[in-house]
């Protein structure tokens, strides 16, 4: 078997013609970017943020802060955000410098600008099915599935990893559309064994060719969400979490890069723009 590519790149660019339509026809909206320290990697994501939210009509506003900047000054750009209402929606570009309480400034986030749905108001709202901002990776992940027909109910599911920006979102969408999940970390006994068993692999470790095709079964739809930055030859490239033979069992497979992370952005600004509509109905 030859696994199917789940082309993200390819449905990411269709969301974003949506969101381009819908801005012209309705409100435009801003997106509030906070980027503490100078992370190469971030510094990326931010610029591929920005760029998409300007592809569809949007405005963002950036704040920068240094690397030393700590919990307080975070808590009070979010602040600054929050009662800004010419913002519409906020983005904490994560990971956070050492010593900053990730948990506590994502926390801090009015649920209602959220559009990253880290906030813990928003990830419990998956879990009890009741509407809310979606956390943007698992949604993009999510329509990537659905666009592609894959059937989820009944299906059994292992999430490796269980952070809250990934594992658990996605875990807990996977559940609330009635596939049976179990939720792999560091600690788990026999990761091979757990995964032999599913019909879906999702792999958010950070962690290259750590899904081994020992560990698929045939016609299983692996999900790679790991970005795993890698020297080789002296040249820096990107590769996801699962070993590419995989592609030789697997049913359907997202690539890294092309995969989830454009339908991360794409879910970003939907729900951005899900955000300014909201705030024009409401004003
Ligand atoms: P994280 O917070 O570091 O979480 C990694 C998870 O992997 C943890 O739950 C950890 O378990 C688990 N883990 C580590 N080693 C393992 C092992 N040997 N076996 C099984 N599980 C193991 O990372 P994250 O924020 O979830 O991100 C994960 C990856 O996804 C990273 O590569 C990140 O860059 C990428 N990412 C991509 C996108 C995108 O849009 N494409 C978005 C977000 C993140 P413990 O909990 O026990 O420590």
């Amino acid at each position: 078997m030859t696994a199917i590519i789940l082309d993200g790149k390819a449905l990411s660019s269709k969301v974003l013609d949506e969101l381009k339509t819908r801005v012209t026809r309705g409100v435009q909206p801003t997106l509030g970017i906070i980027l503490v320290g100078e992370d190469s990697a971030s510094e990326l994501y931010v610029r591929l943020k920005k760029d998409a939210c300007t592809k569809i009509g949007g405005e963002f506003v950036l704040k920068r802060l240094p690397a030393s900047a700590g919990t307080r000054q975070v808590l009070a750009a979010i602040d600054a955000f929050n009662n800004d209402s010419s913002v519409d929606g906020i983005l904490l570009q994560l990971p956070l410098p050492k010593g900053t309480d990730a948990a506590e400034c994502l926390a801090a986030i009015s649920p209602e600008k959220d559009v990253d749905g880290l906030n813990p108001i928003n990830l419990a709202r998956i879990f009890e099915r009741k509407p809310g901002f979606v956390a943007a990776t698992a949604k993009g992940i999510m329509a990537l599935l659905h666009a592609n027909g894959v059937e989820l109910a009944g299906k059994r599911a292992v999430v490796i990893g269980r952070s809250p920006d990934v594992g658990i979102p996605i875990a807990g969408l996977l559940l609330a559309e009635d596939a049976t999940v179990t939720i792999a970390h560091s600690k788990t006994a026999n990761l091979a064994e757990v995964c032999r068993d599913a019909d879906i692999i999702v792999s958010s470790v950070g962690k290259a060719g750590i899904v081994t095709p020992e560990m698929v079964k045939d016609g299983a739809v692996v999900v790679d969400v790991g970005t795993n930055f890698v020297e080789s030859g002296g040249k820096r490239s990107v590769v996801g979490d699962v070993d590419p033979r995989v592609c030789e069992k697997a049913s359907y497979v997202t690539p890294v890069p092309g995969g989830v992370g454009p339908m991360t952005i794409a879910s970003l600004l939907e729900n951005l723009v899900e955000a300014a509509q909201e705030r024009a109905a409401t004003a």
